[in-house]
């Protein structure tokens, strides 16, 4: 008779414990693997967590499990105790994120197979018969040298690394009785060594800088202007990581335009990578998880979540960009990948790389904490240095689709000579706000506290946040003898205001509303690769992570609202965005310029954008952050609830805050609120949120530990639920 085990399962729901089912002791499953489990009438599934003979729970009530999904585990013991730390560290339910650190295809119950490669083996080897077609047959040569070379067989990906028509050369090896192929499963080894570019004085004196501390943990800072050749030192990093065996998960932003990326990394590893990012289907993005976990593919090059891909011998996380905010989650799981790729690479002893020429206030801090490595890099590698920034002063302007005279004069001026121009607005659409003239009204979204943009080219008003959209009214429907009016400019006006203005210049947009057509946001690219003069618009996609070099003017329009907006984070969020648009411009062996238009020259801020460089601002808003008390010299933690009326999701904080004001060294802290969320309905549910801020984060810890297990057993409903949001990203 088989004796039960009990075995604790995460199961994805928004709770805060784990979840115990009997099992048949014939059955043993490594942890991570993944059952169907009974659960409420129907099943869920489960990932198994760990086993024992007893239980604290009566052994006859405890429900057996449905069946075993998976052969093997889908998460490794590495990534499971990567997800706990992460359930610890920002206490959020653990099992939602066990499963946050799956594929989405991997989520429900579908099967992982394991994938099976056909890989080549060399069968006798003879040195003499390998010499013997060195001369008569070279391509034949090329192949068996490099078997022989790869004892454990090399992939059809491999083999086309050597020669891209190698499927011939192959068969006639087999036909001479000199190859065998088999199944292999697991990791399959890496590519040959790979030549790279000569590196800059700047960047080889960096490298060897780095060099002699990448053999354990350390957390490096690449802090290089913009165009200085940052990504060539990744590059060279991940060479010699494959050198090693190793492999290396390298992550961008979210944004639309890392082809260019993907190209060059192709061009230096062909094949030997895999790509993951929103972009993609959940079967796609499995499949580049899969590939990776093998060992097929060396590098996986992907946005946020491609942080969670496992592998037997990872070497190095590479994040670049490192200050861009998609790489804090704020849906769901709330967590920032750079602070958790941090913790992983300090748990397998790793070296993390991270790199910005606009480095964030935090890794800026941690360098004078001397908890990272800073390296700079101070010129770029081509005959310019990025512009500096110029003001241009629209007061007693004549202002046209949002550009004033001198923002023209200067656009004719670089297209005459031949130069790419590339203007920024970050509002995609064709206008703002649409309103009545008569009585007032404005067109507001059904579910948001938000306007509705204009969106000409759809003839619908569009809520950017939820998605509602409606016909546009063709008069008032508050008094319906008003005239519908569009005021302020989105991006889809410029383009058409531009397209207008230089009916001979090619005028590329580039927003979400454009980069969802994979083919039309090709071909802009490739008008942009071909150097010939145009001008390129777009929101904050086009802001960063692109090398073009015919591009010698940047222009952003309307960086003002920036300046008074409430948020503590949006002096430093303009400074990078303006020294990341501008750094785009002036790459290649022209020099560039950039303009920022505004109506508040005077403004401190702008008046430092024109005087100082990035390090500078960036101390000097560290100044500020310290004297007020916030983040970094702070920590937050924002419990956030929501609700169908406001009423409700400030009663369900006031229930949180009132279980946390009973903690010992709850005084030593600062908490503000309950009080109503900034964008107080979205979606259609009221917003409220409860702040705790400290100096010293033992305090918040401590204050959390004794008050969580209460909070824990607040249930989320549909009517009113809540969330906690550790260091969270706004106020
Ligand atoms: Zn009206
Ligand atoms: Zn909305």
């Amino acid at each position: 008779m088989t004796q039960p085990r009990f075995a604790r399962f995460a199961i994805a729901l928004p709770l805060y414990r784990v979840f115990e089912y009997s099992l048949d002791s014939e059955d043993p499953a490594p942890v991570g693997t993944r059952y169907r489990l009974p659960f409420t009438s129907g099943t869920r599934t489960g990932v198994l967590l760990g086993a024992s003979d007893a239980s604290d729970f009566d052994p006859a009530r405890i429900r057996q499990v449905v069946e075993r999904i998976d052969e093997q585990a889908v998460l490794d013991g590495h990534m499971l105790e990567l997800s706990r730390w992460m359930a610890d560290y920002y206490l959020q339910p653990p099992g939602e994120v066990v499963f946050q650190c799956l594929p989405g295809y991997l989520r429900g119950a579908r099967p992982h197979h394991s994938t099976r490669v056909k890989c080549w083996k060399l069968k006798l080897p003879d040195p003499g018969a390998i010499e013997g077609l060195r001369l008569r047959s070279p391509r034949q040569y090329e192949i068996c040298i490099a078997l022989q070379r790869h004892r454990r067989g090399l992939t059809a990906l491999q083999l086309r690394q050597i020669n891209p028509k190698w499927h011939p050369v192959v068969r006639a090896l087999e036909a001479r009785d000199m190859l065998f192929w088999e199944w292999v499963e697991g990791g399959i080894g890496h590519l040959p060594a790979v030549d790279l570019p000569e590196l800059s004085a700047g960047q080889s004196a960096l490298l060897a800088e780095m060099e002699p501390r990448l053999g354990s943990f350390a957390v490096h800072l690449i802090d290089g202007i913009t165009g200085s050749g940052k990504t060539e030192i990744y590059l060279r990093l991940i060479r010699d990581r494959f050198a090693a065996g190793q492999q290396v998960i390298y992550l961008v932003p979210e944004i639309g335009l890392t082809n260019q990326l993907i190209e060059r990394v192709r061009l230096r590893f062909g094949d030997c990578f895999a790509i993951s990012h929103s972009g993609l289907t959940e079967l796609q993005r499995y499949r580049a998880w899969d590939r990776f976990r093998r060992g097929e593919v060396g590098i996986m090059l992907g946005t946020r979540s491609s942080l969670f891909s496992q592998c037997d011998n990872l070497g190095l996380i590479i994040i670049d960009e490192e200050h861009d905010h998609s790489y804090r989650q704020e849906d769901g799981i709330r967590y920032h990948a750079r602070d958790v790729a941090i913790k992983r690479a300090q748990m397998l002893d790793i070296p993390i790389v991270l790199g910005s020429a606009t480095p964030s206030l935090e890794s800026i801090n941690n360098c004078a904490r001397e908890t990272y490595h800073r390296y700079r890099l101070d010129h770029r590698p081509t005959r310019f240095a990025p512009p500096r920034l110029e003001l241009v002063d629209i007061r007693n302007s004549q202002v046209e689709f949002g550009c004033g005279t001198r923002v023209f004069a200067r656009i004719e001026r670089h297209l005459a000579c031949a130069g790419q121009v590339l203007v920024y607005l970050n509002r995609r659409g064709y206008a703002p706000v649409v309103m009545c003239h008569e009585c007032g009204w404005q067109a507001l979204c059904r579910h948001c506290d938000m306007r509705l943009t204009l969106h000409q080219s759809a003839h619908s008003l569009l809520c950017h946040h939820c998605g509602f959209s409606q016909v546009v009214p063709e008069s008032c429907p508050e008094c319906c003898n008003g005239e519908v009016r569009h005021y302020g400019i989105g991006t889809e006006q410029l383009e058409q205001g531009l397209v207008q203005r230089y009916p001979d210049t090619p005028v590329l947009r580039i927003d979400r509303d454009v980069a969802g057509s994979r083919a039309a946001l090709g071909e802009r690219l490739r008008q942009l690769e071909s150097g010939e003069p145009c001008i390129l618009i777009g929101t904050q996609m086009i802001a960063k992570g692109h090398d073009y070099p015919a591009i010698t003017l940047s222009v952003i329009l309307d960086a003002d609202q920036a300046l008074f907006s409430s948020s503590y984070r949006a002096s430093e969020r303009l400074a990078q965005t303006l020294f990341q648009v501008s750094g785009r411009a002036g790459r290649g062996d022209r020099a560039g310029e950039a303009v920022v238009q505004t109506r508040f020259p005077e403004h401190p801020l702008m008046q430092a954008l024109l005087r100082k460089s990035y390090r500078d601002i960036a101390q000097e808003l560290l100044q500020e952050r310290r004297s007020f008390g916030f983040p970094p010299y702070a920590r937050v933690v924002m419990f956030r609830a929501d609700a169908i009326e406001l009423k409700e999701a400030l009663e369900k904080l006031d229930e949180i805050r009132e279980l946390l004001a009973v903690t010992r060294r709850f005084e030593e802290l600062t908490c503000v609120g309950p009080m109503p969320a900034l964008m107080t309905r979205r979606i259609g549910r009221y917003r409220a949120q409860l702040c705790l801020i400290s100096q010293d984060y033992q305090v918040l810890r401590s204050v959390l530990s004794q008050s969580m297990p209460a909070i824990e057993q607040l249930a989320s409903t549909s009517r009113t639920s809540w969330a906690i949001d550790v260091d969270a990203y706004d106020l």
